[in-house]
């Protein structure tokens, strides 16, 4: 059995790298057998990878590699920095229509990459932030993130009333 050390390594350098499968299996020290049941056995962790490749290729990065934007993907908060607003909180009011753009179908129920200086390049991870459609829809390019900060607060207090109205039907059936 292949360490978790070698699985995680063959996920990236497949699915988020795109290396040829010989070089994969040069790197990791591994033979075609093992690298075709890696594959096999690892089916939901490539496609979330490709995922992630996905919105690497999306932003269209000048000088971050994809591991580096992995990195910044893993680390950084999955909630808008504006509203606090999660996917999870996003769903629970999809699911009970206490969301009511129409835009939904493209946007909205994931989070967006966002720059907080929007003049900056996405190049620079360290002003690159997790942000709700709706905080990014407002802030445009005309706020700076200090001037939008008030605004997040006031959706943030919208966003909580709506769940808590959705608890707390809940909680009296
Ligand atoms: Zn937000």
């Amino acid at each position: 059995m292949p360490s978790e050390e070698i699985i995680k390594e063959f996920v990236i350098k497949i699915a988020l790298e795109v290396l040829p499968y010989s070089q994969v299996a040069n790197d990791l020290n591994i033979d075609r057998k093992t690298l075709s049941e890696l594959e096999r056995n690892n089916k939901l962790a490539l496609k979330e990878m490709a995922l992630i490749r996905q919105i690497y290729i999306r932003k269209k990065f000048q000088t971050v590699t994809p591991r580096e934007f992995l990195a910044w993907y893993t680390s950084t908060p999955r909630k808008c920095v504006y509203c606090d607003f999660t996917e999870e909180d996003i769903q629970l009011l999809v699911s009970h229509k206490q969301i009511h753009t129409k835009r939904l179908s493209t946007r909205g129920k994931t989070l967006e990459i966002e720059r907080t200086s929007p003049n900056l390049p996405y190049d620079r991870l360290d002003n690159l932030v997790y942000c709700c459609y709706w905080c990014n829809n407002a802030k445009t390019d005309e706020f700076s993130a200090a001037e939008f900060q008030p605004i997040g607060q006031v959706l943030k207090m919208i966003w909580s009333r709506r769940i808590k109205a959705i608890k707390e039907t809940n909680d009296s059936r």
